[in-house]
């Protein structure tokens, strides 16, 4: 595929030769790099490359131009260049007009001139950018293959976890692809045996389990050594955190993850409250930059591994895994967060993975091109997801109980919502059935206002309402409440019938097993929110170590 290109902007002669050169000698080899002397020149160039479908990774353009300055410029920019991150090259002066301007139109950093050295003051930040628009642009040039039906809830599942893991891939629906036809008939394929996942010099899967996936692409799916000093049980923002924290501080440490790193945070298209990004991040991004941490520190990551089971054997804790095999710590640390809870509604539960989903990611929204879909939610997830989503449908109808959205839902969200000409809001609506052959169809819609039904037809459904914890695996010794949620320190001691085995009073974020801690939305009352699952999860690490000085 054509490289992407980089552009850069400025009538200054000097500053234009000098940043192309800065920006030829670290990109030139993977970007194309072109560069224009005012705002209409530009825009000529990125009409051009529009018409040619050759993608904008990056513009990069000077605030003070004689024609029109550089945000006015870069908002039409963004006409032609929806994807590509938006860069302002400014002066001090101009600081309340970059700020601005990342509300207004989406800036995505501002750089004071001069950037002298590149090395500290330009490249690290062009290598975020760059690094987040080829994370969302894997599938433009990806090594795996994908070949399978649009509406199987298995190839929605590979798809998932490739995605999830930063895994580049190809799609091909064999309904629609004359090349996915190819392909199966190449590798002799029955319909069982889809989804296909051809991986580049490897073996061609057949319908893989995920573990088996995790295994072809060298991902790790078992422990390295026979005793670790912590062993963290899912990698959301808590266990990642964790990790960072643990393997940083000399602690051998490994996460154990069921499906990919970074959990429900991982789901999300925008995180806008999470400190120091004041232009807001995805999930995929904080997970990627998250997980780049913990393994440079040391960090062990197995993934594809459901934790069943877990035991105490004297000083040691084992976190069991499905088919026998175990990992034993001294400190276990459960950061696993919730998950979604089903739509109880006549047929839905037979359409999961095959137009019902539960939460979204991008690879399902960027499905949805041109068409109608349901999202049922009111809390910050569905509007979220709502947003999100409608970048790519037609319509997006969010489905509400309540009577009002306000309520629940963040008013920042709400009013980006409302703005929206493709957004439709009901409220007092309830989905109360679906149904479908082999996808999702349709769906009938109770209006509790009026005691009316009416069926509506939609391939698409997402659903957000609420989660729960799944701790069963945790067993009888570790006190949770009745919807599951694990119990830590202080809460403990007040809770009746609960037995604390040792003179000291449990740590704040122990449980009632010593030396098993809990992090994130797991732990009972916790806030749900990325950035205290990231500081409980680094606080737990000095309460490890504190733990770790009384064996
Ligand atoms: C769509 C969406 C948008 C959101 N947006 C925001 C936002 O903008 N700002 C904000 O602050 N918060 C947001 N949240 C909430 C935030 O994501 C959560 O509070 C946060 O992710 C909790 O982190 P955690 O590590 O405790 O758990 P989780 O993120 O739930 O991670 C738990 C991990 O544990 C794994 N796991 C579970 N059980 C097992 C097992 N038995 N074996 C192995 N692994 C297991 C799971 O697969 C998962 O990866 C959003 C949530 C969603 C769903």
């Amino acid at each position: 595929m054509a490289k992407a290109t980089i552009l850069t902007v400025d009538d200054d002669p000097a500053v234009s030769q000098a940043i192309t050169r800065d920006l030829r000698s670290r990109y030139g080899a993977d970007y194309r790099i072109v560069r224009a002397t005012s705002g209409a020149e530009a825009l000529t160039v990125l009409t051009d490359l529009a018409l040619r479908a050759r993608p904008v990774a990056l513009i990069a353009s000077d605030q003070r131009m004689p024609e029109m300055t550089g945000v006015e410029f870069l908002e039409q920019a963004r006409r032609h260049a929806p994807d590509a991150k938006l860069v302002l090259l400014t002066a001090y002066a101009d600081t309340d007009v970059a700020i601005k301007a990342i509300n207004d139109i989406g800036l995505d950093y501002y750089l004071l001139k001069p950037w002298d050295p590149p090395a500290e003051r330009l490249y690290p930040v062009l290598d975020d950018l760059l690094g987040d628009w080829r994370d969302a642009h894997l599938d433009t040039d990806g090594g795996v293959r994908v070949v399978g039906h649009r509406w199987s809830e298995r190839s929605h599942e590979v798809k998932t976890f490739l995605a999830r893991n930063h895994v580049p891939y190809v799609w091909f629906d064999v309904e629609h692809d004359d090349e996915a036809r190819r392909l199966q008939e190449l590798a002799g394929a029955v319909a069982a045996d889809l989804p296909l996942v051809l991986v580049p010099e490897g073996q061609t899967l057949r319908a893989p389990s995920t573990r088996e996936l995790a295994d072809a692409l060298g991902l790790r799916t078992t422990a390295e050594q026979p005793l670790y000093d912590l062993c963290i049980v899912g990698a959301g923002p808590a266990g990642l955190a964790a990790a960072v924290y643990g393997a940083s501080e000399g602690l051998r440490t490994v996460v154990v993850e069921r499906e990919a790193p970074g959990g429900q945070a991982g789901q999300s298209a925008a995180i806008e409250n999470y400190l120091g990004f004041p232009k807001g991040l995805s999930g995929a991004d904080l997970t990627h930059r998250a997980v780049a941490q913990a393994r440079r520190f040391g960090a062990e990551m197995v993934l594809a591994r459901d934790v069943v089971g877990f035991e105490t054997r004297g000083p040691v804790r084992a976190v069991c895994f499905g088919d026998g095999l175990e990992v034993e710590a001294r400190a276990v640390l459960v950061a696993t967060g919730v998950s979604y809870r089903m739509l109880d509604a006549a047929g839905l539960a037979d359409l999961t993975g095959r137009g019902v989903y539960y939460g979204a990611t991008a690879s399902e929204a960027s499905q949805c091109e041109g068409d109608d879909v349901y999202v049922v939610g009111a809390a910050n997830s569905a509007g979220q997801a709502t947003l999100n989503l409608a970048r790519f449908a037609r319509r997006v109808v969010l489905l509400v109980r309540s009577d009002s959205l306000e309520k629940s839902m963040s008013s920042y969200i709400v009013e980006r919502i409302r703005a929206a000409d493709n957004i439709d809001v009901r409220v007092r609506t309830e989905v109360v059935a679906g149904r479908g052959d082999d996808h999702l169809e349709a769906i009938t819609l109770a209006d509790r206002a009026t005691g009316t039904e009416e069926e509506v037809p939609t391939n698409w459904l997402f659903v957000f309402i609420g989660a729960s914890p799944r701790t069963d695996w945790l067993g009888g010794d570790v006190v949770r409440d009745e919807k599951g949620f694990v119990v830590t320190g202080p809460d403990l001691l007040a809770r009746s019938g609960v037995r604390w085995p040792l003179p000291r009073a449990p740590y704040v974020l122990e449980t009632s097993v010593p030396g098993v801690f809990a992090a994130g939305d797991v732990r009972l009352d916790s806030m749900k929110r990325v950035a205290s699952a990231v500081g409980e999860g680094a606080m737990s690490v000095y309460l490890v170590h504190r733990y770790l000085a009384t064996i």
